[in-house]
């Protein structure tokens, strides 16, 4: 059975939901509030409200920080003596300033790569 559905390539729809915007035009925003995409296009008019990222911005987030920042804080131990109060308000407020600074480019990569993919609500229908 020939599929004459057009393709839709991954990295240029994820690139464009990592910038915030719609992945199949680039122009239009994607999200109408901070972690709400807007429900279409409103350069092109692509449906964009059929994506089901659920938790998984959240986890590629934890992964990428831990990975991040387990190491710098060894690091950072193993070269400076920052006393024990000074490290609890820092290392979580670092944590949680590039956890907000990255789940909205995050979750655009993931609704990017579901719409180019075809996945969930932007399934051929
Ligand atoms: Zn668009």
């Amino acid at each position: 059975m020939a599929d004459s559905t057009p393709v839709r390539p991954s990295w240029p729809a994820i690139k464009r939901g990592l910038a915030g915007r719609c992945p199949a035009c680039g122009e239009g925003r994607l999200f109408a509030r901070f972690l709400k995409p807007a429900a279409s296009c409103p350069h092109c008019g692509e449906a964009l409200d059929g994506h089901q990222a659920d938790d998984f911005p959240a986890y590629i987030v934890i992964i990428v920080l831990g990975h991040l920042l387990v190491p710098t804080m060894i690091e950072v131990n193993y070269w400076f003596d920052i006393p024990l109060g000074w490290q609890a308000a820092i290392w979580p407020t670092l944590t949680a300033v590039l956890a907000i600074a990255m789940i909205q480019p995050v979750k655009g990569g993931v609704i990017g790569y579901q719409w180019a993919r075809r996945m969930h609500g932007f399934a051929v229908r």
